[in-house]
């Protein structure tokens, strides 16, 4: 399994892209950078599409990978929890903000297909099993755990502190990697409580209930204060990813 870090920043500036991780060229996980970061040829190879919870961050290119595909006759498939589809379709490809791909070719076949994910459930995607895991940030987020063969990852997204997603996959005998978050540095965890992400100072404690030998890598760093955290936090041991990094299993 090979997964591109496309985009692993916090926050957006010329030197920084939004999440969007790549597994083998052609799941999505996230679509903060799925166009900026890849070229037309590697978008047209993205039929499938997780995404872990609504924030601008993680969806704001989707719509543009749609349309981009859509002019191909190639269609996505979303994978969301209801809550997220339902302000997808709300407040996102409602025919203001952009159209709604739902209906566009009209017929049978549309540029955007949504299938409905519950947690703990696992489902076929494309050549992997993925089960959505509940997390600790907005309403309808989801990480997930992805399993090709004997390979497991998993991605929390953002989440503040929880207990859920790490009992679920320490018991998971074939994980390699999860990519978890740090956002704040650790004078800064009032704001990280209330905006449920985690900071530098509390990124160890969440770790430790992992407790597996699994390689740890972490995105999400605002760039504001990625300095600050790198150093918080370089007695953990955990990768900090950068934007275009390739973990491979
Ligand atoms: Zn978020
Ligand atoms: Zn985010």
């Amino acid at each position: 399994m090979k997964i591109k870090a496309v985009g692993t920043s916090g926050g957006k500036t010329i030197r920084n892209m939004l999440t969007t991780f790549l597994i083998d060229g052609k799941l999505a996980v996230d679509c903060g950078s799925v166009c900026t970061g890849l070229s037309l040829e590697e978008q047209l190879k993205i039929h499938d599409v997780f995404i872990s919870h609504i924030h601008m961050d993680h969806i704001g290119e989707l719509p543009l990978l749609v349309d981009n595909r859509a002019l191909y006759g190639k269609s996505v498939t979303v994978y969301a929890t209801e809550t997220t589809i339902r302000y997808l379709r709300e407040y996102v490809f409602n025919g203001v903000v952009w159209p709604d791909f739902e209906k566009i070719p009209a017929g049978e076949f549309p540029a955007l297909v949504y299938k409905r994910v519950e947690y703990y459930y696992e489902v076929n995607v494309g050549d992997y099993l993925l089960t959505p895991l509940p997390v600790n940030h907005v309403k309808g987020s989801a990480g997930c755990y992805i399993q090709k063969g004997k390979i497991g990852f998993a991605y929390t997204s953002d989440t503040g502190k929880t207990d859920a997603v790490w009992e679920w996959l320490k018991k998971q005998p074939l994980l390699k990697g999860v990519v978890t978050e740090c956002s704040f540095p650790s004078d800064m965890d009032a704001l990280a409580g209330i905006s449920h992400h985690l900071s530098s100072s509390m990124l160890g404690g969440e770790l430790k209930k992992l407790g597996t030998d699994a390689d740890v890598f972490i995105y999400h760093l605002k760039p504001q204060f990625s300095g600050r955290i790198r150093e918080e936090i370089h007695g953990l041991n955990v990768h900090i990813l950068s934007d275009g990094d390739e973990i491979v299993f």
